[in-house]
């Protein structure tokens, strides 16, 4: 039976996905040879490099804006010592909002290069809501947000228009709802959750923002070399990218990120009205902060937790458990989770209530 899979990342990738994935093991585009052994400067893997590299400034509405993607290696966490490496000028200063784990990992990073201004921080509340009321510092070289936190269960309604390059760490809900993108200047996102397996992170960079930190940037960690070398500089995680690509272009054949936007609010707002009812559950983050990727609870009574534990196993449930620094449940309702799956999971929690 295919599980209904709430994992955080890696995490659930839609049906087709893993199909073609599979057959490009065996036999890629009828090459008589497996995705595995190509060289990633065929023709074929160039195609797929490029494809993949526009569809993703397609999809997030950047043509024709100055964005350039890149798939680059060394996950999300590499970016946290990117970005500064890159922007920071030499005594300069950077702004950045704490509003999670990962947040503070950008955070700790950011500190090897310069002044690290943190502009407003929710650590005090265990990060259950978004800090906002804050004010970044004229004179920073950019302000880093992070659009969803994935262990907490918050995500960012509003992003600040600011007279500074804006970075978002876009990890947990890229591809999952419309914004204005050309906001940021530097969006990244590890791939392991909306887009493909893990090992490629996505990295979509304003151009004409870069060259400007003054500093001697060693070439694997330098963006522009990274972008003249069109994500080729050293070589790429092939089968990653190619996964990630299938999924792009599913994404595509759904209409898009409107259209996934309106099927993960559906999901979000039954199972949101569930915790929300039920008298056994109640919701780990500030309402007006809850992710749509990432739904974080709890049971009022921890004495019903093996019993709620057997149910939604015995449904075919699996990835459930909160992180261990929130404890409870996290419902992770990435784009290729389908709502069945969700009312699986809110039919568990009533027949718990009928139960106990
Ligand atoms: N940022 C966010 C929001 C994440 O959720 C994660 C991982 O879950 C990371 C960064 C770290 O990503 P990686 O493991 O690709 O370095």
């Amino acid at each position: 039976m295919k599980k209904h899979n709430y994992s955080a990342g890696p995490c659930i990738l839609p049906q087709e996905v893993f199909e073609k994935s599979a057959k490009a093991i065996l036999n890629f585009n009828d090459s008589g040879l497996s995705i595995l052994e190509i060289s990633h400067r065929s023709k074929d893997f160039v195609a797929v490099m490029d494809e993949a590299r526009d569809l993703a400034i397609e999809l997030l509405g950047l043509e024709g804006q100055g964005y350039k993607a890149l798939f680059l290696a060394g996950g999300a966490s590499l970016e946290f010592l990117m970005v500064p490496y890159n922007l920071m000028k030499e005594n300069g200063k950077a702004a950045y909002l704490d509003s999670g784990t990962w947040a503070s990992g950008a955070i700790k990073e950011a500190k090897f290069f310069g002044e690290t201004v943190v502009v407003a921080s929710s650590k005090e509340e265990n990060y259950n809501h978004i800090p906002k009321g804050y004010t970044v510092p004229a004179d920073a070289d950019y302000f880093h947000c992070t659009s969803n936190n994935t262990i907490f269960g918050t995500q960012m309604k509003e992003f600040p228009s600011l007279d500074m390059p804006i970075v978002c760490d876009m990890s947990s809900d890229i591809f999952s709802r419309v914004l204005d993108f050309s906001k940021f200047d530097i969006i990244y996102a590890g791939a392991q959750k909306n887009m493909g397996p893990a090992g490629t992170t996505l990295v979509i960079v304003k151009e004409e923002i870069l060259g400007k930190s003054g500093r001697t940037i060693p070439s694997i960690l330098d963006y522009e070399k990274h972008i003249k070398a069109e994500s080729m500089y050293n070589t790429p995680a092939v089968f990653p990218v190619y996964a990630s690509l299938l999924t792009l272009q599913w994404l595509k054949k759904l209409g898009g990120v409107a259209a996934v936007e309106k099927l993960n609010n559906e999901k979000a707002e039954l199972l949101y009205t569930e915790i929300d009812r039920n008298p056994l559950f109640k919701g780990a983050a500030a309402v007006e902060d809850r992710s749509n990727m990432n739904a974080t609870f709890l049971l009022n009574d921890a004495a019903h937790t093996d019993t709620f534990d057997t149910m939604w196993k015995a449904a075919g449930i699996s990835g459930l458990p909160g992180h261990r620094s929130v404890g409870g449940y996290r419902a992770s309702m990435y784009n290729a989770l389908p709502i069945e799956s969700v009312q699986v999971l809110v039919d568990v929690m009533k027949a718990l209530e009928t139960k106990v």
